[in-house]
């Protein structure tokens, strides 16, 4: 679903006016859909019982942890030159903004840490997300390791999509992104690097948002920073389905089997986010001062950089539920505590909306929906199918 940029950016606030009538109403203080909640007078039910404002004062204050801070910081300041093997420590590097933000800070600020960038293409990779890592790892001086384990993602968006559209697109992007930090796992423990890093946010991590199910090995829902006993776990199913029955045994391997391993092996894992804080317009303003002769604004931007397999989860989701249950939500969740605008929120969700109201065979004809189709050996009968299997599943609930 690439757009011209300028078009979204200066254009959409016009032109949306237009078009308004055909669009979901939205929360004037979060920009959550009225599909996802009750909005009365302008306002959802959610910010009504929030008080948002207040709730934005107290996040922001309140992500701002000092302790964990300085003990990040302690952690950090020791484990330079400590590992075995080339590296002290593996971060998970996807060239976006709060990932580059890490990078830049983990660089600048422990001079002695031995660090890798570990970049996984799946295959999907927006040529702009591809390009700002190179160059940022380049530009830091930051040994750079890249895998393009292409078979497995392939397979896994497949049976995703096929298989649990119905949860919502989150949820084949959740199974995605445990496949990455495995992936990161075994190298880690492989290259005997003892930490490994990554980039979550505190509401990616957060318990109220993530659906107990999808958490089959107790990863998250802790405000913790670091994490070595839960690590030791061997990932065998997700939503009861054995992944033997999805994967062969040769692409098991990429899967995180912590009993293969003396503990001594087992990376730690650091969540920098969680002790530093995080706020999404301070993070890409930062990145962007710091790095203002290799990246722009431009380059930073979500609708650019995401995977191009993302718009087809969207339409899925647009095509099924009418909008994008849980991603929705998580953003209009930054906005009210204070950590994204309103309105760069709305606008986002407002044009991938109208978008996929256009009739189905332009939007599917656009070359990063046909690169992904192809790809992944879908036509558009068997979307048809998808969507309507996931609607019958949803009404079967009820
Ligand atoms: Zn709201």
């Amino acid at each position: 679903m690439k757009m011209n940029y300028y078009l979204y950016r200066y254009l959409w606030p016009i032109y949306r006016v237009l078009v308004k009538h055909k669009l979901s109403n939205r929360c004037t203080i979060c920009g959550l859909n009225e599909k996802c909640v009750t909005i009365s007078d302008s306002v959802c039910e959610i910010c009504r019982k929030e008080h948002t404002s207040k709730l934005a004062t107290q996040a922001a204050e309140l992500s701002k942890n000092p302790a964990a801070e300085k003990e990040l910081d302690d952690l950090l300041t020791e484990a330079q030159g400590k590992g075995r093997g080339l590296y002290d420590a593996m971060f998970l590097f996807s060239g976006g903004k709060d990932s580059t933000y890490i990078l830049t800070r983990l660089k600048t600020r422990y001079k002695q840490l031995r660090l890798v960038a570990l970049t996984v293409d799946n295959g999907f990779r927006s040529p702009i997300g591809k390009q700002n890592a190179e160059r940022i790892c380049e530009h830091l001086d930051v040994d750079h390791l890249e895998i393009r384990p292409y078979q497995i993602f392939k397979k896994l968006y497949k049976y995703g999509f096929e298989n649990f559209s119905h949860h919502g697109f989150v949820c084949t992007d959740f199974l995605e992104g445990e496949l990455f930090q495995d992936i990161g796992r075994n190298l880690a423990a492989q290259l005997e690097i003892p930490l490994l890093v990554l980039g979550y946010t505190p509401e990616q991590v957060e318990e109220t948002f993530l659906p107990k199910e999808f958490d089959e090995y107790h990863l998250y829902g802790s405000e913790d920073f670091k994490f070595k006993e839960n690590q030791k776990f061997t990932r065998a199913k997700f939503l009861g389905v054995n992944l033997t029955d999805i994967f062969t045994p040769e692409e098991m391997n990429y899967w995180w089997d912590a009993s293969k391993w003396s503990v001594e092996r087992i990376p730690t894992l650091i969540l920098p986010f969680q002790a530093w804080g995080y706020h999404k317009t301070e993070v890409v303003n930062e990145v962007v001062s710091l790095l203002h002769h290799i990246l722009d604004e431009k380059s930073l931007n979500p609708m650019l950089t995401n995977d191009l397999y993302g718009g087809l989860g969207l339409f899925l989701d647009y095509k099924i539920f009418g909008y994008s249950p849980m991603f929705e939500q998580e953003f209009a969740r930054y906005v009210r505590t204070g950590k994204e605008d309103v309105k760069q929120n709305r606008n986002l969700w407002e044009s991938a909306e109208y978008l996929f109201l256009k009739p189905e065979k332009s939007v599917l004809d656009s070359p990063d929906m046909q690169f992904c189709l192809t790809k992944l050996g879908l036509t558009k009968p068997a979307l048809d199918n998808i969507i309507k299997k996931s609607k019958a599943i949803l009404e079967g609930k009820h």
